[in-house]
């Protein structure tokens, strides 16, 4: 196989949920397309680098030229609530269902991989906060996570509300995944 479609397929099948038949695909689809069109991927990639920032407060990304993302500089969002999710999809998901106006915070990955426990510490810290439910998937390695945020906050001087989104979302599935209907009942049965 020719360096040059080994080393795209090496780089598709790094992105998530795609293996490395489906990074094969992409490649040779590219291939049948015209200039035009990749030229327009290569430009779309260096725009999204250029302008897409993460918030200064939540880490979601947006492309504002504040420090703030939309959700954060909402005046409307109930700055009393505050719900941890491991990526943006998860966000997304529950942005999508409508059923939650507080703020968010975006860990980015399980911990204690996450280098973000410290700035959740810092925000929940100096925060007028009140409730954080943590919405993070219920697979072995977002379970250990929960414990390991629910260990730390317990350690701040703040009196917190600390709920988990309720059962009812898959066993080790994930959050990204669920309808509206499972995400509703979930934040209502939160405890
Ligand atoms: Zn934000």
């Amino acid at each position: 196989m020719a360096d040059s479609i080994k080393k795209l397929q090496d780089l598709f099948s790094k992105f998530p949920t795609v293996g490395r038949r489906t990074a094969g695909r992409f490649v040779y689809y590219l291939i049948h397309q015209p200039t035009q069109t990749t030229d327009e991927l290569i430009a779309a990639i260096h725009e999204l680098k250029k302008g897409v920032k993460l918030c200064a407060w939540c880490f979601n990304p947006h492309e504002t030229s504040e420090k703030l993302c939309l959700i954060c500089a909402d005046p409307s969002r109930n700055k009393q609530q505050l719900c941890i999710v491991e990526k943006e999809a998860d966000l997304l998901t529950i942005e999508a269902s409508k059923r939650y106006k507080g703020l968010y915070f975006i860990l980015g990955a399980t911990l204690p991989e996450s280098p973000r426990l410290l700035d959740l510490k810092k925000r929940v810290s100096a925060g007028n906060l009140e409730e954080v439910i943590i919405a993070i998937n219920s697979t072995p390695d977002g379970k250990a996570t929960t414990t390991l945020i629910e260990r730390t906050l317990k350690e701040l001087p703040q009196k917190l509300k600390i709920t988990r989104l309720a059962q009812g979302l898959p066993v080790g599935g994930e959050l990204e995944y669920a309808d509206e209907e499972t995400l509703e009942g979930a934040f209502e049965g939160r405890k």
